[in-house]
């Protein structure tokens, strides 16, 4: 087969590349390579089963059309302060002014007009003055919450909408390598079961997402693609009652906390907040469990849920940030029995592991019912740990209750950003013919940033003659 464009992954990045070139009037012929389902055929047995069956070859959570999105929460963050480095990488102004743009997109295929955190009322001041006296700093980000049954809706329009329009998609397929002539991509090599084929095509653009991220790094190996390791975050999902996170989660929605701990003072931050949501489990592809959270538009749960992340950089003898972030998350499910764990914060301070029948005790009930209650402090690293714990306790300052004896940690919760090619600001590879784009390319965190970012080389190949 050849086409103009090849796209491998339909996530927000791969897609909103192949929807700007139809808005921009593209007469290129689009091909998506997507190793999952369309969003209308994914589906997470969990919904049925209650407990994950780590479904095989995929998890549908994370894998098919609209990529980590259609599943997700649906938080879109508007501002250039959240959701990955691309700003540093085109400019803050372009970033702003793209994010604004991809947002007018989303609200024409149905997305809620109502934006959260916006107003700088006294409310907004009295928690930022509190920030301040706990050493921490309040990022300010409106956000537009899709929700997760409505993300799905608006994703599965925009699938429609590309179909309808000639761009072809191929489902079930996976991108195995790409096709290389004298430093010059060409295409890329794909299977289905025990079928292979090969796809060439004038430009290639590789937005494989989280769970693509390893691959990625492998590829860049092999083929020379000029690349550097990154951060990778490690991290808890905190779980308290709404009735503690009342005020933030009214005024705010979501609050962007980041502090800098003694005794290390590495970078500590909150990420993705779900008032009334539900603790969530993902699985990866070498069977790694990985914890995450969601809220629904309508269905609400007694809990708010929060990831607290930290960065963690190598430099040498040790470079694989990826590979150490694995290594923590397979010891944490190794002692859960191949499960998310769940301990109370109270527990980690007294040095005891959580009992099952103690959390039954606690006002807060687990969200994620078949999570082990266990000892996340026998696998989390101890700078780590005491990253987390002191960045806890400064949130308590701010959100009373939030360092409370009962209050959930679950592990791990593990962010694989790591692998950052090299680009210049049109996403030139150092491969000609070659682009990376979205989480897999290091450079974006979030739905937002991948779409803008799939925006912007839209628009760069519909330039290219
Ligand atoms: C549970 C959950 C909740 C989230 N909530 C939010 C949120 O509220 N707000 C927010 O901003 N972000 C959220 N995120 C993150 C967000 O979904 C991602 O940042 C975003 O989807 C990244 O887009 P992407 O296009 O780069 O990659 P992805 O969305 O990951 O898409 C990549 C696609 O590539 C496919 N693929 C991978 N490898 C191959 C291959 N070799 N061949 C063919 N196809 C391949 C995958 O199947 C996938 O469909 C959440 C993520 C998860 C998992």
């Amino acid at each position: 087969m050849k086409k103009d464009v090849l796209i491998i992954g339909a996530g927000p990045a791969g897609i909103f590349t192949a929807l700007e070139m139809l808005r921009k009037g593209s007469k290129k012929s689009i091909v998506i390579v997507e190793k999952g389902q369309s969003v209308e055929n994914r589906c997470c047995p969990k919904a049925k089963t209650q407990k994950c069956v780590n479904c095989k070859p995929y998890c549908h959570i994370t894998t098919g059309f609209s990529g980590a999105g259609a599943f997700s929460d649906g938080k879109l963050s508007l501002s250039p302060d959240v959701g990955g480095d691309l700003p540093t990488l085109i400019g803050e102004d372009l970033a702003r002014e793209t994010i604004n743009y991809t947002d007018g997109i989303y609200l024409e295929f149905g997305a809620d007009t109502h934006i959260e955190g916006v107003s700088n009322t006294d409310a907004v001041k009295e928690i930022r003055k509190n920030a301040i006296k706990a050493g921490l700093k309040l990022v300010d980000c409106p956000i537009r919450h899709l929700g997760t049954e409505k993300a799905h809706d608006i994703y599965l329009a925009i699938e429609k909408h590309l179909l309808a329009n000639g761009v072809e998609i191929m489902f079930g397929y996976e991108c195995t390598n790409l096709i290389l002539e004298d430093a010059v991509c060409k295409g890329a090599y794909i299977k289905k079961g025990d079928e292979t084929a090969e796809i060439h095509a004038d430009t290639v653009v590789v937005a494989t997402g989280r769970r693509g991220a390893d691959w990625l790094e492998k590829i860049c190996a092999e083929h020379n693609i000029a690349h550097e390791p990154g951060t990778v975050d490690i991290g808890v999902r905190v779980e308290v009652r709404n009735e503690v996170m009342e005020k933030v989660n009214e005024v705010l929605y979501e609050s962007k906390l980041i502090g800098w701990p003694e005794p290390f003072k590495n970078k500590v931050r909150t990420f993705c907040q779900n008032p009334g949501g539900f603790v969530s489990q993902e699985n990866y592809d070498n069977d790694l469990a990985v914890v995450n959270g969601h809220s629904y538009k309508e269905k609400k749960s007694d809990n708010t849920n929060v990831a607290i992340l930290c960065s963690h950089n190598f430099s040498t003898p040790f470079n694989q940030p990826i590979s150490y972030a694995q290594k923590v998350g397979e010891l944490t499910n190794m002692l859960a029995n191949g499960q998310i764990l769940v301990q109370r914060f109270g527990d980690i301070l007294d040095g005891k592991r959580t009992w099952p029948k103690e959390l039954a005790q606690s006002n807060v009930r687990p969200t994620l019912p078949d999570a082990v209650a266990g000892d996340i402090t026998a696998a989390m690293p101890y700078r780590a740990m005491m990253n987390i714990i002191n960045f806890i306790k400064a949130v308590d300052k701010v959100v009373p209750g939030f360092a409370s004896y009962e209050t959930l940690l679950y592990s791990p919760e593990l962010k694989f950003y790591s692998n950052r090619v090299k680009m210049d600001t049109d996403f030139n590879t150092s491969i000609k013919g070659l682009h990376c784009l979205g989480d897999s390319s290091g450079w974006t965190r979030g739905l937002m940033m991948a779409s803008v970012m799939g925006v912007l080389m839209g628009r760069k190949l519909v330039e290219d003659k």
